[in-house]
């Protein structure tokens, strides 16, 4: 089986075949700038301990760069150097102007309470600070699996302790808690994100005839792999558009229930219980892999890399994969799919909503200033004598609910939200456009990876080489 960044290496390969740029300038986007390497010492509750962790910067064709951190034991230094590299795709497909990155700890979370938790990532990111791989113009970090906006708040306060004169230094990190200086809607923003570009994919009356199903999410049936950050929210937005979330995995056993699982209660009880299964109406499904292969219309894998293979996709009955997690198919697994007719929804698109709102908290940090804060309450007067000029012209009084409801001001999260949805729009039309202009392009993915292709290659050549 192929590297997961040599998977990534083949997808770009396939898009980089279809254009004519010189072979030098392909590499120069398809490699990776650099790769920093540390191990690093941590006094923890088990004694003196030492991690390795990895930053790598993929392409400096825009900075700064940006990408999550991981903490996972299986984190090496090719799914680091993938993961960078998708980054990079990612930001110039969504036009966030950033390059890509990753960071990671190869670490168990579970085995480590939060003080030692605490004490890993400021070693972390104090090794990082050190050599300049991190900073609000060179390299921003964010969240990625294992780590959230806890972990974000302690590396702000670590740049912060480094550069206590820095007006700039809350946006040396984004996804951080909101009262740390981060933006509403970024939780939840990769979930929603997933949801607006399923949504815009199912709207499409020609891609739903040619894979035999209706437009629109109503009604479709969706099983979701992974229950964490990405695919907690993903499931809630699909159910809240009307679709029937029948299956839910998680890494001891999936729960399926034909009729429709309710993702709240059923997060409540993994809260209460310490696991999915045994949910009330609900079928125990192990092994947890078996979830995959259940019939369904939209197949979300929201867990990690590697999950759709050779050996499992010819039993894959989802018309849609719609890839929230990072390199969920691997090639020859998107082969078998692809030739079945599956309309793959690729990760490189798909899940750009976290860098997206990422990308709003960063300017909200350098700005100093919330969205909306500003002009809120004039256009909520603005909207507010509109009302009364309309009432007067009809001869109509409009009830005082009436009147709340349209005379309002956008506050952060209508703005925060408004902007993922356009973000996530334009990108998947530009993708679709793209692969409907040139019959070479059978599949989104080329398309997505077509589209960031010319990007970065447009900006490396208008840069230059220095020196
Ligand atoms: P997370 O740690 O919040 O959640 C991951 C969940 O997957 C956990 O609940 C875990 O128990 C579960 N899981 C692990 N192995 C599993 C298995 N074999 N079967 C079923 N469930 C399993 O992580 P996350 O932030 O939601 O990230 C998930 C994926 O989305 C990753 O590929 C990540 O790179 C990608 N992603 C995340 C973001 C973000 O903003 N957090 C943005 C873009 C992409």
């Amino acid at each position: 089986m192929l590297s997961f960044f040599e998977t990534v290496n083949v997808y770009f390969e396939k898009a980089a075949a279809l254009t004519e740029y010189p072979r030098g300038l392909l590499d120069q986007i398809k490699l990776p700038n650099a790769v920093y390497a540390i191990q690093f010492p941590v006094r923890t509750a088990k004694g003196y301990e030492v991690f390795q962790g990895w930053r790598v910067q993929h392409s400096h064709h825009r900075v700064p760069v940006k990408g999550g951190i991981r903490y996972a034991p299986t984190v090496d230094e090719d799914e680091i150097k993938a993961l960078a590299a998708l980054m990079t795709y990612k930001c110039a497909i969504v036009d966030v102007p950033f390059g890509g990155a990753k960071g990671g700890v190869q670490i168990d979370t579970k085995q480590y309470s939060a003080e030692d938790l605490e004490k890993i990532t400021r070693r972390y990111a104090a090794e990082l600070i050190k050599k300049n791989f991190m900073g609000p113009g060179v390299d921003v970090p964010a969240p990625d699996y294992g780590t959230g906006p806890r972990e974000m708040a302690w590396i702000a306060d670590t740049y912060g302790a480094f550069y206590p004169n820095a007006v700039d230094q809350l946006a040396c990190v984004t996804g951080k808690p909101v009262t740390q200086g981060g933006i509403r809607g970024r939780v939840e923003a990769t979930g929603r994100g997933v949801y607006y570009g399923l949504r815009e994919a199912c709207d499409d009356a020609k891609d739903m005839k040619r894979i035999g199903l209706d437009r629109g999410l109503d009604g479709k049936r969706v099983v979701v792999q992974g229950l964490g950050n990405v695919g907690y929210y993903t499931a809630l937005f699909c159910q809240e558009a009307g679709c029937v979330v029948v299956a839910l995995a998680e890494r001891d056993g999936a729960i399926y229930r034909p009729e429709g699982l309710n993702v709240d209660a059923v997060a409540r009880h993994q809260k209460t219980t310490g696991s999915i299964l045994n949910f009330p109406g609900a079928k125990n499904i192990t092994p947890t892999r078996r979830a995959l292969e259940l019939e369904c219309d939209i197949l979300i894998p929201a867990a990690l890399e590697n999950q759709i293979i050779a050996e499992n996709a010819p039993r894959i009955q989802a018309k849609i994969l719609a890839e929230a997690a990072n390199g969920p198919t691997t090639a020859d697994a998107e082969k078998i799919l692809l030739d079945r007719g599956v309309l793959i929804i690729p990760d490189v698109y798909l899940n750009a909503g976290g860098v997206t709102v990422s990308y709003f908290e960063w300017i909200k940090n350098l700005s100093h200033v919330r969205f909306g804060r500003v002009g809120k309450r004039f256009e909520q007067a603005a909207h507010d004598r509109m009302v009364s000029a309309i009432e007067k012209a009809t001869g109509r009084t409009f009830s005082e609910e009436e009147r709340r409801r349209i005379a309002r001001g956008a506050d952060e999260i209508d703005l925060v939200n408004s902007g993922l949805e356009e973000t996530m729009i334009d990108a998947y039309q530009q993708i679709r456009e793209l692969a409907r202009r040139d019959s070479r392009i059978t599949d989104l993915r080329t398309a997505a990876f077509l589209s960031a292709l010319h990007k970065v290659a447009t900006t490396y050549l208008e840069l230059g080489i220095f020196p």
